[in-house]
């Protein structure tokens, strides 16, 4: 079980401040770097919806890149379980590594339920105004149950699976998403053409 820590627990260490800036790596790629954070119910379309942006962005040449859940929990985070401090941990080792990206000028997609509204903020906290934007990808749970695309719905009402969001776990809907998506009226190109917008509309595709 990890213990999420800001402060390091090594000593004696000193931020490097490199030669490029921020100014010029967004010049080099011809868009800001931001973090995408779509937070949404399982099978809400969260991960569809991304994957179909970043192939947009790259069709746009930009840097662009989806951080999925099950892949990340193969590697960086295959030592963390679903305990509530482990859930805690994988949102924060996730929510650095979407900052590195950004800091690196890319546009991180990040696809994972993140029910908590306070884990979903510290992550907003680690990164500059304007370069966090929560996508809620809202989708009643009648609809996600009914697609149900990993049968994780079936295997959680047979008693297989425990602490299921929206089910027997929580899920805290965004208060204030930067964009929100109700998928029972938006087509996948349709939510997805909607993120875009957010992007060419805050000056963060285009900009040099
Ligand atoms: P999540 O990543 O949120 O768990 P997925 O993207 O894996 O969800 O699954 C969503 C499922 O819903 C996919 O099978 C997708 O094809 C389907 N779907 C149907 N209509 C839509 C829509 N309008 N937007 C997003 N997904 C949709």
């Amino acid at each position: 079980m990890f213990n999420a820590m800001s402060a390091p627990k090594a000593e004696n260490l000193t931020w490097h401040i490199g030669e490029v800036d921020r100014e010029a790596r967004t010049a080099a790629h011809g868009h800001r770097g931001a973090v995408l954070w779509f937070t949404g119910l399982s099978g809400s379309g969260k991960s569809t919806i991304g994957h179909r942006v970043e192939r947009m962005l790259i069709e746009r040449g930009a840097f662009a890149y989806v951080l999925d859940g099950d892949n990340v929990r193969h590697g960086l985070n295959s030592d963390l379980g679903f305990a509530a401090q482990d859930r805690i941990e994988n949102i924060r080792r996730i929510g650095e590594v979407a900052r590195l990206f950004a800091d690196a000028g890319g546009l991180v997609l990040s696809a994972f339920i993140s029910p908590y509204r306070k884990d979903r903020d510290r992550v907003r906290s680690l990164l500059p105004d304007g370069e966090f934007i929560e996508v809620f990808v809202d989708t009643p749970l009648e609809i996600c149950e009914a697609r149900d695309p990993k049968g994780l719905y079936k295997k959680a009402r047979a008693g297989e699976i425990s602490n299921f969001t929206g089910l027997d776990a929580p899920y805290e809907a965004p208060e204030r998403p930067e964009v929100h998506l109700e998928t029972v009226s938006l087509s996948v190109d349709e939510a997805a053409a909607r993120v875009i917008h957010y992007l060419d509309e805050h000056n963060i595709l285009g900009a040099s």
